[in-house]
């Protein structure tokens, strides 16, 4: 899960990391009052979940109260890279002598946690990677070690900190360290860490992006799940514990497994070619059980999606032989009666397969076809979509 900045700097105040988390707006008319609780002179920054939004002119700064409102009109309801602007942090205005860039990450390559650091901070770091790739320094950290002493020496020295603020870098750095791990996050970032003015050291950005396979030992985690922002249908799946992503096609698909509901969407967007462009519209792995009760929380999902105009039901037997899923479909339409309006095309295969396709002929539900092959339901199912077009 991907914090929003002003969640993110939540997290540095929680681990000691300087930083001013400021005041969160939504209308405009707030502006005022949180720009005096902030002393006056202000930044006004667009809260969402992408970078580069200084470039886009959401990072804006305000001379007094009045002017934060007016920055705050302009940046609330703005469009950045296809994110709307919902909310506005208004933080103190930052007397920036130098930035820098700082950050922890999971390191996948080399099975390790990485520090990318370096004293060129504030613009993409991306950039000046290739252009200046020396400028950029990269310490790999040991996770069985963590950042010890030893380790913030070495990370201060290689990136080049200043002598005279390499405590405080180092104090800081051990700080971000607490975050990364005791967050459990896989991206701790700061882009600008600034030396202000008097010489101190404040995060004025940050990034991170929590585990949410972790969310078990973070209860506060959930409080950054922003309900307003999520897909109603995300939000409905998740509470019945569904893997449920939404997607802008036409063609609801249920898979067990994650890997044959991935292909699953692959072989529809390809059939629905055909078929004038029919696309699938979600992705939906309900794992191993296939029960009647699952099955038919995922039906009850994928039936209540307005674009949905087919389903594509794409079992393969394994642990959870197909009979059961059978059993599983036709129990969930029993369930589902008047609610079940949709054509649904079943491919089953894998384990008890004949016994599976038995109980399904042998129901002989109306909105049922049954197809053998993945390819040909895929074909069946966008051919539906396409017939069924509102
Ligand atoms: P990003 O563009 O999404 O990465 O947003 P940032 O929070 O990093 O802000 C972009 C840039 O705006 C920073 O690199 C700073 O140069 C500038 N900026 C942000 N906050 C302040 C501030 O409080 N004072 C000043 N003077 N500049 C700021
Ligand atoms: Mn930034």
């Amino acid at each position: 899960m991907d914090l929003m900045e002003y969640q993110a700097k939540e997290l540095f105040a929680k681990h000691g990391v300087p930083v001013t988390v400021g005041t969160v707006v939504t209308d405009p008319a707030d502006a005022a009052a949180a720009a005096e609780a902030n002393g006056g002179k202000v930044v006004v920054k667009a809260q969402v979940k992408v970078g580069g939004r200084g470039k886009a002119g959401g990072v804006k700064l305000a001379q007094d109260p009045q002017e934060a409102v007016a920055k705050a009109e302009e940046i609330l309801g703005m469009d950045i890279k296809g994110h709307t602007v919902h909310r506005a942090l208004i933080a103190p205005a930052a007397d920036i002598a130098e930035e820098y860039y700082f950050s922890f990450l999971v390191d996948r390559a080399n099975r390790n946690y990485l520090c990318i650091a370096s004293i060129e901070g504030g613009v993409e770091i991306e950039v000046t990677a290739v252009e200046n790739p020396d400028a950029v320094a990269k310490v790999a950290v040991d996770p069985q070690v963590g950042v010890d002493d030893a380790k913030a020496d070495e990370i201060v020295a290689a990136t080049g900190f200043p002598a005279e603020i390499a405590d405080e870098a180092k104090s800081v750095i051990k700080s971000l360290w607490d975050v990364f791990i005791k967050e459990d996050a896989s991206l701790v970032e700061v882009n600008p860490l600034v030396r202000l003015g008097d010489g101190s050291l404040e995060a004025l950005d940050g990034k991170v992006s929590l585990d949410t396979n972790a969310d078990f030992r973070h209860e506060d985690h959930a409080a950054f799940e922003l309900v307003e922002d999520a897909d109603p249908l995300e939000l409905a799946a998740a509470e019945k514990g569904l893997n449920y992503v939404k997607l802008d096609g036409s063609v609801g698909i249920i898979g067990n497994g994650a890997g044959l509901v991935m292909s699953t969407l692959d072989v529809v967007a390809y059939a629905g070619e055909e078929h004038g462009g029919v696309k699938p519209a979600n992705f939906l792995d309900i794992g191993g059980g296939a029960s009647a009760e699952v099955m038919a929380n995922g039906l009850h999902i994928i039936i209540g999606d307005e674009q949905v105009r087919s389903v594509f039901v794409n079992v393969f037997g394994g642990i959870t032989s197909c009979d059961a899923v059978a059993n599983g479909i036709v129990g969930a339409l029993q369930k589902l009666g008047d609610e079940a309006t949709k054509p649904l095309v079943v491919r089953l295969d894998g384990n008890n397969v004949e016994e599976g396709r038995r109980i399904l002929n042998e129901a002989n539900h109306p909105l049922v076809t049954l197809v053998d092959t993945m390819d040909g339901a895929a074909d069946k199912a966008a051919e539906l979509a396409a017939a069924n077009r509102a």
